[in-house]
């Protein structure tokens, strides 16, 4: 069976190398990429069945990023979820209203981590088939 891919923005690089190593021992492939710039332009190519998102980038911030991507046909639907050390209120609805499925809270709770993208990747997979299709 194909790896499902999982497409991370991230632009801390510890944060940057935790991250892929939790994905790549769960068994997915994993691009990451500093700038939300560099995302936009690689995803129609990598086709992530997820995509993992800091919310504060160098040039354009997540949610910037976020919003491009629900404009685009071929990413309307892809999964979001935001990465954010931000706890404040608010920042989970800014990070909905954008068009993130879900939200996660740096520093990463490894256990939890792995569970949150499981089932995200599980509930998608009719979502994720759009792009096999194509
Ligand atoms: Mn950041």
């Amino acid at each position: 069976m194909e790896k499902k891919r999982v497409l991370l923005v991230e632009d801390n690089s510890a944060n940057r190398m935790v991250v892929e190593d939790l994905l790549r021992h769960a068994g997915y492939e994993v691009r990451s990429v500093v700038r939300a710039e560099d995302a936009l332009e690689i995803v129609a190519q990598f086709r992530p069945a997820l995509i993992l998102m800091d919310i504060q980038l160098p040039e354009m911030d997540g949610l910037t990023a976020t919003r491009i991507l629900r404009e685009n046909e071929a990413t309307r639907k892809t999964p979001i979820i935001a990465l954010t050390a931000h706890a404040m209120s608010g920042d989970r609805e800014r990070c909905l209203v954008a068009g993130c499925n879900g939200y996660i809270t740096k520093p990463i709770r490894v256990e939890a981590f792995r569970q949150e993208i499981a089932l995200i990747l599980d509930e998608t997979d009719s979502c994720t088939s759009e792009w096999t299709q194509t």
